[in-house]
C-alpha cells in the first residue's frame, strides 16, 4: 500500500507502516465478519480488523477496541471490555455494516498485561482507583497510541465514522489524525458490584461519558 504521513499527538510526522496481509471469512456468534489481518512494520505486531457488510467511506459504525485478555477471554467483571466488544459486534450486525479495529498491545490502557494485574492488585489491596494504581506503579495513566487504528481505517478507505466509544481521548486521537467522527455513539454496559467503582473512576478521573452511572455511589 502507499505510504501516508500522519501527525500523532503533535509529535513529528510518521510514516504509515501497516501492511494488509490476509483476509478470511469469520463467522461468529454475533454474526458474519471478514477478518482482515495486518502487520505493523513499526512494531512487528500483528493486528486485525473485523468488517461486517459493505463499508462506505463515510459513516461506518466503528469500534476501536483495546485488547483486554482478562475481560474478553476470561469474562472478568473487573472491567466491562468483554461486554463492550460483544455489544459492539452485535450493533454492527444490526446496523448492516461496521468495522471493529481490535488493537493488540493496549492491555491496561497500554501498560501491559502483568502491569495491569499489578494495578488490579493495588486497587484490591490498597483501595486505590485505576488511575492512582497506575501512578503508584510509576506507569502512565493512559499510554495508548492509536496510530495503527488510523492506518487500518485509512487502508479500509474510511474517512468518517460513527464511533462506538465513551472515551473523549480516543475520539480526539482519531480526529487529530484525520478520521472525522460524524457521531459518537455511547457503548454503555450496566455496572455490576465488581466494576462499579472502576466505572466511576473512569468517569471521574478519565472523563469517560457514562451517564448511566448517575446516582451510583462510589
Ligand atoms: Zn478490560
Amino acid at each position: 500500500m502507499a505510504y501516508q504521513e500522519l501527525s500523532v499527538n503533535g509529535s513529528p510526522r510518521q510514516t504509515a507502516a501497516v501492511e494488509r496481509v490476509v483476509e478470511a471469512r469469520l463467522p461468529t456468534v454475533h454474526g458474519e465478519f471478514r477478518a482482515i489481518g495486518y502487520m505493523d512494520r513499526r512494531t512487528n505486531q500483528e493486528q486485525v480488523a473485523l468488517v461486517h457488510g459493505d463499508i462506505a467511506p463515510h459513516g461506518a459504525l466503528t469500534r476501536v477496541h483495546s485488547e483486554c485478555l482478562t475481560g474478553e477471554v476470561f469474562g472478568s467483571n473487573h472491567c466491562e471490555c468483554g461486554d463492550q466488544l460483544g455489544t459492539a459486534m452485535r450493533m454492527m450486525v444490526a446496523d448492516g455494516s461496521g468495522i471493529l479495529v481490535y488493537i493488540q498491545g493496549h492491555e491496561g490502557r497500554g501498560i501491559g498485561l502483568l502491569a495491569k494485574l499489578k494495578a488490579m492488585h493495588l486497587q484490591q489491596a490498597e483501595g486505590l482507583d485505576t488511575v492512582e494504581a497506575n501512578l503508584a506503579l510509576g506507569l502512565p495513566v493512559d499510554d495508548r497510541d492509536y496510530t495503527i487504528a488510523v492506518e487500518i481505517l485509512n487502508d479500509l478507505g474510511v474517512e468518517s465514522v460513527r464511533l462506538l466509544s465513551n472515551n473523549p481521548r480516543k475520539r480526539d486521537a482519531l480526529e487529530a489524525n484525520g478520521i472525522t467522527i460524524a457521531e459518537r455513539i455511547p457503548l454503555l454496559i450496566p455496572p455490576n458490584k465488581e466494576n462499579h467503582r472502576y466505572l466511576l473512576a473512569k468517569r471521574k478521573r478519565l472523563d469517560h461519558s457514562l451517564p448511566h452511572l448517575d446516582g451510583l455511589l462510589g
